[in-house]
């Protein structure tokens, strides 16, 4: 048995309780899963500072002394703070605890010598360390006192004394006992190319490393390691797809695709569209099966993309589908494809859960027989039930909520899989695309239509009405309209909806003088319809709605976003609400208004809104504020996101490299048969069959 199989029980200083709380708090339960915990930081302790030393805005530093007395300070409603003054024979500090005073008294002795560690901050005329570490210095000097590798725990495991300190142990009691060398999972040639220690090398390093070097090196050996096989997945299913299944072979572009472009068009396209114009042409002929990611900021037209896209498939007598995320977006495409194709004398359908009875069963018909063209709609149309004639291309818009399990389910639809197109108009980071959606080819349209002037972005505290009031008026007076968005989160549905109506009955007594609308999602479809119809048209001023309007919605006379208790969006949620605003030829503003009191990391979000209108750029932003696991529709994409060391957030350098290297590897072998290569499928089998995510793309 490979000794990495072990039980975790039989580590000395596992017990069956530890190993209980260690296999339900971290999935840990054999040697290999121990292994694999890597410290989430490392601090340097070779280093000790004198207290005279000790300046302002240090990072985390140890100092060496004892204790000479203890002070406590009473803080109001049986509070208490107790300080104690730390000596070293340079200087004097105070250290300071804010509770478990009894744990202070009982555990730490006046005249002792300690190791203490912490960040150090200056509070009247000297320094303190609040809730330092403290160790003996005794103990101290036993290990060899190196980089410091820090895990993190969680509650449960502090309670039966499975503290960082404890797994530092606890793994270098592992380390200790695997005597011979750890399996090596990368070929030479890799290692060698890009100088790569080993990973028996690595884990040992990883858990304890003598310098900052060392934990450098472990750790581009280990998160290489990982990002490569993930890539070599991605590209090997992508290859093995590719030779899989043929494409449908799009050859001319021909009538209908002409008249719309020399009759229906209304304007020129951008640069940027007719350079997707031209991949996708180029995709959907050469007799593979596209599967593309197109990303533009909002506004920036993709849906006419997708529109001529579907006219091509139509040239080849092939039918096309759409697929939006919600009831209301399918509509509008809808509509917009039918205003488009105005004339046209091509059959476009709806299919949502809306669409019943007998229109549903009109709907599946022509679908069968072919007489429909395009079907726009949402989820419904994949369907077991639903079948097409020849379904040709699928386009799918706002791609979060469809995963490759969904894309895998259209696929099935017709005897070859349809082309697909999956458009996103929250720009994803290349690294993560690279990851998330590693198996599509990505176009980007960079260019928003011309006269598009940037949308200015303020931030105002709720405390600030008058003059936010006296803008909506302004803006107005001057024959514009004005969107006012409450938040919405479905766990309070309840309280956020009374949230709007307050809302609106403040907004009504204040603006006697316009007409409001109301949208939000617990109203009938037809009354959204309506709300959303008179907006659109003029006939009221102001829109006040929840994020029902989040996508979608184009009504180019509005030049007012404005967006109640902004701190509770997500920055692609607020850049995707402002994108609603600036889609005419006039100035248009987007305010953000939040409480007065803002987390550090809110700040930074309102911000980065103020402070860019780039798409791209909110999405790095957001990656690496939020991390990729809260991303948006990360979790549903397919593929996991379980990464034990890398981040993708910040190792876009190594995520490359990894996709680099797995590429060579796929071109040199696309069939898997060379020998040379053998080490490599065998491990990325291995590693399909104990990842539970990556056997559901595979
Ligand atoms: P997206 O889906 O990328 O958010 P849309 O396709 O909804 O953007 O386009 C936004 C608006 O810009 C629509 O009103 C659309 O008709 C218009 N539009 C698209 N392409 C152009 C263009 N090349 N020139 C002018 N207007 C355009
Ligand atoms: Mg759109």
């Amino acid at each position: 048995m490979d000794i990495l199989d072990q039980d975790i029980m039989f580590l000395t200083g596992v017990g069956p309780k530890k190993k209980e709380i260690l296999s339900k708090e971290l999935g840990i339960q054999s040697y290999r899963d121990l292994l694999e915990y890597y410290p989430y930081k490392y601090v340097d302790r070779t280093k000790l500072y004198l207290i005279s030393e000790l300046v302002q805005d240090m990072p985390f530093v140890q100092i060496k002394g004892h204790i000479l007395s203890f002070e406590e300070y009473d803080m109001g409603k049986r509070k208490k703070r107790v300080v104690a003054h730390f000596a070293d024979g340079h200087g004097v500090c105070d250290l300071v605890w804010f509770n478990g005073i009894q744990y202070v008294y009982k555990n730490y002795l006046i005249g002792k010598e300690y190791i203490v560690f912490g960040k150090p901050t200056f509070y009247g005329g000297r320094f303190q360390f609040t809730h330092p570490d403290i160790d003996d210095a005794n103990d101290l000097q036993l290990n060899d006192m190196g980089m410091q590798p820090f895990y993190s725990t969680t509650e449960k495991m502090k309670k039966v004394g499975l503290t960082s300190r404890a797994m530092e142990r606890l793994t270098k009691t592992l380390v200790a006992k695997i005597s011979s060398p750890l399996k090596e999972t990368l070929p030479d040639f890799i290692m060698q190319r890009l100088h790569l220690i080993s990973r028996d090398e690595a884990m040992r390093k990883i858990h304890y490393p003598k310098s900052v070097d060392d934990t450098k090196r472990a750790q581009l050996r280990l998160k290489f390691e990982e990002l490569f096989y993930v890539q070599l997945n991605i590209l090997r299913y992508a290859s093995d797809h590719r030779r899989k299944y043929r494409g449908y072979n799009f050859k001319t572009v021909g009538a209908q695709f002409n008249w719309f472009y020399t009759h229906n068009l209304p304007f020129q396209l951008t640069n940027a569209q007719k350079r997707v114009m031209k991949e996708i042409r180029a995709d959907v002929a050469n007799g593979q099966q596209m599967n593309r990611l197109l990303q533009g900021d909002v506004g920036s037209g993709k849906t006419l993309v997708a529109l001529m896209s579907m006219l091509i498939a139509i040239d080849n007598n092939f039918q096309a589908c759409l697929m939006a995320p919600t009831e209301i977006l399918a509509e509008q495409h809808l509509q917009t494809i039918k205003e488009f194709l105005k004339g046209m004398n091509l059959r476009i359908e709806l299919l949502t859960g809306i669409v019943k009875g007998k229109k549903r069963k009109e709907v599946l018909d022509g679908l069968i027989d072919g007489s429909i063209h395009i079907v726009v709609g949402t989820h419904a149309i994949i369907e077991d039930k639903v079948q097409f004639n020849n379904l040709g291309l699928a386009v799918i818009d706002e791609q979060h909520r469809f995963g490759v399990a969904q894309r895998a389910k259209l696929w099935s639809k017709s005897t070859n899989p349809p082309h697909v197109l999956v458009m996103t108009a929250t720009p994803i980071p290349r690294t993560l695309a690279m990851t998330i959606y590693g198996d599509l080819d990505v176009s980007v349209i960079d260019e928003l239509p011309p006269g598009r002037k940037p949308i200015e972005t303020v931030h105002k505290y709720d405390s600030q009405t008058t003059s936010l009031y006296n803008g909506i008026r302004q803006q107005i007076d001057l024959g514009r309209q004005v969107y006012i968005v409450f938040p919405l989160i479905k766990e309070s549905e309840k309280m956020d909806l009374k949230n709007l109506e307050t809302g609106y009955e403040t907004l009504l007594e204040v603006f006697p003088q316009y007409k409001l609308s109301k949208i939000h999602g617990k109203m009938k479809d037809k009354e959204k319809e309506e709300e959303m119809r008179r907006f659109a048209e003029g006939e009221t001023h102001i829109l006040v709605a929840t994020t029902v309007i989040e996508v979608g919605v184009n009504v180019p006379n509005a030049s007012v976003m404005i967006i109640f208790d902004a701190q509770r969006f997500g920055l692609s949620q607020l850049h995707q609400l402002r994108g609603r605003v600036g889609r005419g030829a006039e100035q248009s503003y987007c305010i953000l208004v939040t409480p007065y009191q803002l987390s550090t990391e809110t700040r930074k979000r309102i911000d980065i809104m103020c402070n860019t209108n780039d798409g791209f750029e909110i999405a790095e932003a957001d990656l690496k504020l939020r991390g990729p696991g809260d991303l948006e529709g990360t979790q549903q994409s397919g593929i996991a996101f379980d990464l034990k060391i890398a981040d993708i957030a910040h190792d876009g350098q190594i995520v490359q490299m990894a996709r680099d290297e797995a590429q060579k590897i796929i071109d040199a072998d696309p069939t898997c048969t060379k020998s040379e290569y053998n080490l490599l499928w065998e491990r990325l089998k291995e590693l399909r069959k104990t990842n539970i995510n990556w056997a559901a793309i595979s």
